[in-house]
């Protein structure tokens, strides 16, 4: 099936910078590992408070699963 030629263009949630939406990108929706590790650490920092919070309605919500590796009980 051909992906759609549109580039999606998103804002990485740590510093808005707007980054395209491409499985080049490994970090998506962050512009890069560093976005993504400082995001990673100002949502441990909350201590779960919110668990509920999401600002994500507008992507696709099973590309933007963290890491399960990255997850320690
Ligand atoms: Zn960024």
């Amino acid at each position: 099936m051909p992906e759609a030629t549109t580039t999606r263009l998103v804002a990485c949630p740590t510093c808005r910078q707007s980054i395209a939406w491409t499985t080049d990108n490994p970090n998506r929706p962050f512009c890069s590992e560093r976005c993504r590790m400082i995001d990673l650490g100002a949502w441990a920092a909350e201590d779960h408070r919110i668990p509920g919070e999401k600002a994500l309605d507008e992507q696709d919500p099973n590309s933007y699963r963290k890491d399960p590796d990255d997850w320690e009980e």
